[in-house]
């Protein structure tokens, strides 16, 4: 399974604790998304087939994965997010923080 990182914001100081871009797993696809309503970063659980259509690109065209949504809502408004990426909340490139497991 991926590993997930600390995204931090040098502006307002917010955390996020997301694995930063899409995550293949055994039978789920982690998706990190920036919910444009909560201001907030996620990492949200895309359906397993979107996986095998985001690995064949079939037409070329690289549609994004089905299935997600803002884990509070799921008629937010969000976008995809690849670490380290903007800020959800000011928009300020975030900085990538301590790996998150394995730290002791
Ligand atoms: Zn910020
Ligand atoms: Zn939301």
């Amino acid at each position: 399974m991926g590993q997930k990182h600390e995204y931090q914001c040098p502006q307002c100081s917010y955390e996020a604790f997301v694995s930063g871009g899409m995550d293949f797993g055994f039978e789920t696809v982690l998706v990190t998304i920036s919910c444009r309503d909560c201001a907030e970063l996620f990492d949200a659980v895309a359906d397993e087939r979107s996986a095998e259509i985001c690995s064949t690109g079939d037409d070329g065209e690289h549609g994004a994965p089905t299935g997600i949504a803002c884990p509070k809502n799921a008629k937010h408004t969000f976008d995809l997010w690849e670490g380290p990426g903007k800020c959800p909340k000011c928009g300020t490139k975030m900085i990538v923080g301590r790996p998150g497991s394995c730290w002791d």
